[in-house]
């Protein structure tokens, strides 16, 4: 399987209308797609250490960072992005709506049938432009509720608390 664990779109300058030279677009692109998607992993990272109501969500500190260990992002945007092998038409559905910037962020894992819980392989989270244009608040709730999919093994959207409720707990975007 081709992953990819990178992140496009650097916003080095805070600046979401997109205004940064071609240049320095070039020159982000170069090397900085994979820099932000460990950046992005380490703000995640040091919120759950913080905060350990947020934490809980996913099942306490050491869950938390399991499961961020294990996530791998992957920019749909990316020219020559391919759709990884082995997904089924409702997985590959879903990443096509993040593809057509549909939806911000889709995730595909496995789960182990006999405990019914992930099985704790790795699993890729896909963004697309409507993510990884928006600031990092929003980001984090999203990839939060991305990796609450996975911690508690549902694809249903009503499993998983509101946005509302992961910005009150983990202080990020509501
Ligand atoms: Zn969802």
């Amino acid at each position: 399987m081709f992953i990819m664990d990178a992140l496009g779109y650097p916003r080095a300058g805070d600046d979401p209308a997109g205004n940064n030279s071609d240049y320095l677009a070039a020159e982000e692109g170069a090397y900085n797609k994979r820099v932000e998607a460990a950046w992005l992993k380490k703000q995640l990272g040091d919120l759950f250490e913080k905060n350990r109501e947020c934490a809980d969500l996913l099942g306490g500190k050491d869950r938390a960072s399991l499961l961020l260990s294990k996530m791998r992002l992957q920019d749909v945007t990316e020219p020559g992005w391919k759709m990884p092998a082995g997904l089924t038409d409702r997985q590959r559905a879903a990443v096509n709506r993040v593809r057509i910037n549909w939806k911000w962020a889709a995730v595909t894992f496995t789960f182990d049938l006999k405990s019914g819980q992930w099985d704790k392989t790795p699993f890729n989270v896909y963004v697309g432009q409507a993510f990884l244009e928006a600031p990092l608040p929003a980001q984090l709730t999203v990839a939060i509720h991305e990796l609450l999919h996975v911690a508690l093994n549902t694809g249903k959207e009503s499993d998983i608390p509101s946005n509302e409720e992961i910005g009150r707990i983990c202080g990020t975007a509501q």
